[in-house]
């Protein structure tokens, strides 16, 4: 919590505006009473009317200060928490853009929401509550304390006993409801996990009637979470009928034996009235205290939460912003590469090595699972390798700012995925500044064209979130003009041809092998007929390289890649 409050910085002003304004109305209301006492003292008890009009007036006035002040306290006080949740979203959507997908791996993106949202408003509640009452608390009880004995001294054992009891109830509930709070903003996690696996879900939920299974899952994860919020409202809800309760009891202790005192002429009514507002004060003071006391550990554990995704590592920096002398533009090499994901406990790919130079094509082919998308993944950098090297243009890509590093590919990535808008805005996602020329022929040679023009809007169409108003095939041609577009120096299409048929495919390759002319080509593949002409066939498998090669030499060594062919072309096609 206290590593949050540099994002207070700005507001530091109106936080001490808020501090200095509670002071104030807490002031104002503990001298209420006193004027009070007078009132009944000398103005009732001395039939003295001008005395009371004057001293009524003046409790007026201070009722208006105390109102004011408690207005305007609050609105600076929301301001002030408001700005600070505001900033600190601002400032963990920038770092969570600035991750590597390692880092989205450790996390995990629905906590990565629930962090940002919900923690986020967790910690704003509690700041409200502790620029209103962090000061105000304390001079409430003390001065309350000590005003009550002022009026009266001789009922200091009440006050005593009074707080004691209220402390210790206090305390016994506090120490059962506090693990409980901790643990609801885990659960709170969970659900938005299932929630989102939910709807993301729903096409293959409804495909597989797995309906039930997922309601059931969900249920599951929410009953837990309502069941842990029921056990810890629970306490809350014992607690505040006890406090009430134990109100009542001191007020009526305090007209018993106040009374019994007035009765003995050891004190007056006025004084007594005074007292019996003083205790009631002390005792609301304890409450709000024991209110931020609740609050604070479950806002601390947010904060908790969210400082790990503001001071998560980063894995991937950059070293400089000099692009780096670069030796062979447009080549690619892999030295020994192995890297394992974050948590697994077997490499993803193990002792690869391969050169690519522009002009090829290079070709992975290998079973689902087999490391393909890994491998590509480490070209634009997107994960470090965990032993060996990745160079391009002759260059290690951890010595290339990676802004330098990813202008130079254009990545397709095997998750289709695009962005709400439009045709165009997403194709320029490649190339920010591409005029619609530019936008145009890309689509052209990705052989999105012959859909897009008919659409109404032609390159201006819409595009719903994650691009669902569009086949799969129509998407894939759409992520395939988004990498055109740039020109790059490094193509990789990750699985790209999967959704096309043969013909669009068979058209799509033959286009882009103008524009690819001079360029280093990677392309991920099931179909054999996509990777035949390649300069170099890599078949991977299990995550290691078990053939290198041109089709048919491979057809000769290799035996993974032999029973592939053998699984899709006849006989003759072998050939
Ligand atoms: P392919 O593209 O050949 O189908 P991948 O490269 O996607 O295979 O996956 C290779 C292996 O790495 C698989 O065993 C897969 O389970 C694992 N893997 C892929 N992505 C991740 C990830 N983000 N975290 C952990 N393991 C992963
Ligand atoms: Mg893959």
């Amino acid at each position: 919590m206290r590593k949050l409050f540099r994002f207070l910085k700005p507001y530091k002003w109106q936080a001490l505006i808020v501090v200095v304004l509670t002071t104030v109305q807490t002031l104002s209301q503990l001298y209420l009473p006193t004027l009070m006492a007078d009132i009944v003292n000398k103005g009732v008890v001395g039939q003295d009317i001008a005395l009371i009009i004057q001293t009524g007036l003046i409790m007026l006035g201070f009722t208006l200060i105390v109102t004011v002040s408690t207005i305007v306290g609050r609105l600076f006080a929301t301001r002030t928490a408001v700005g600070f949740a505001r900033d600190l979203r601002r400032d963990i959507f920038a770092k969570v853009e600035s991750y590597s997908l390692r880092e989205f791996d450790k996390i995990g993106t629905a906590s990565l929401v629930t962090r940002s949202t919900n923690d986020v408003t967790q910690i704003q509640n509690v700041l409200v509550m502790i620029l209103s009452m962090l000061l105000a608390a304390p001079i409430m009880a003390i001065g309350g304390i000590v005003m009550a004995l002022r009026t009266d001294a001789g009922l200091t054992w009440l006050v005593g006993a009074a707080i004691g009891v209220m402390v210790i109830v206090i305390l016994v509930i506090a120490l059962r409801v506090l693990p409980l709070f901790k643990s609801i903003q885990k659960k709170i996690d969970r659900v938005n996990l299932v929630l989102r696996e939910g709807l993301t879900g729903i096409r293959v939920i409804r495909a597989f009637n797995k309906n039930k299974y997922e309601t059931k899952r969900f249920d599951g994860a929410n009953k837990d979470l309502t069941n842990t919020s029921i056990a810890a409202y629970r306490w809350m809800g014992v607690l505040m009928p006890t406090i009430m309760m134990l109100f009542s009891v001191s007020m009526v202790a305090v007209v018993w034996f106040g009374g019994l005192r007035v009765g003995a002429g050891q004190t007056n009514v006025g004084d007594l009235m005074a007292f019996q507002q003083y205790v009631m004060q002390v005792m609301f003071a304890i409450v709000m205290s024991t209110m931020l006391f609740v609050m604070l550990p479950r806002a601390s554990a947010s904060a908790e939460r969210v400082n790990e995704i503001l001071d998560m590592d980063i894995s991937i920096v950059d070293k400089t912003d000099i692009i780096p002398e670069t030796t062979c533009k447009g080549c690619v090499e892999f030295k020994d590469v192995s890297f394992s994901y974050f948590g697994a406990q077997e490499p993803a790919i193990k002792g690869i090595s391969l050169t690519a130079k522009p002009g090829e094509v290079t070709a992975i082919i290998g079973g689902t699972g087999s490391g393909k998308s890994t491998l590509v993944k480490l070209i634009p950098r997107f994960y470090d390798v965990t032993k060996g090297q990745v160079l391009v243009d002759g260059v290690d890509v951890k010595d290339f700012p990676q802004l330098a590093l990813r202008e130079r590919i254009g990545y397709v990535p095997q998750k289709i995925n695009l962005m709400s808008g439009t045709i165009a805005k997403n194709v320029r996602y490649g190339k920010e500044d591409a005029s619609d020329e530019q936008v145009r022929e890309a689509l052209q040679t990705a052989q999105a064209s012959e859909f897009v023009d008919e659409l109404l809007d032609g390159i201006e169409s819409a595009v719903a979130q994650g691009g669902t108003n569009y086949s799969g095939g129509q998407k894939q041609r759409l992520c395939i003009a988004r990498a055109l577009v740039r020109k790059p120096e490094v193509y990789i299409f990750d699985d790209s041809f999967s959704a096309l048929d043969f013909k669009t495919d068979a058209k799509l390759r033959r286009a882009m092998k103008g524009e690819m002319k001079d360029a280093t080509v990677f392309i991920v593949a099931q179909r054999v007929s996509t990777v035949m002409n390649a300069e170099r066939i890599i078949v991977l498998d299990d995550g290691k390289v078990v053939g290198q090669g041109k089709h048919k030499e491979l057809l000769k060594t290799c035996t993974t890649y032999k029973e592939i062919v053998k699984s899709q072309l006849s006989l003759e096609e072998m050939a």
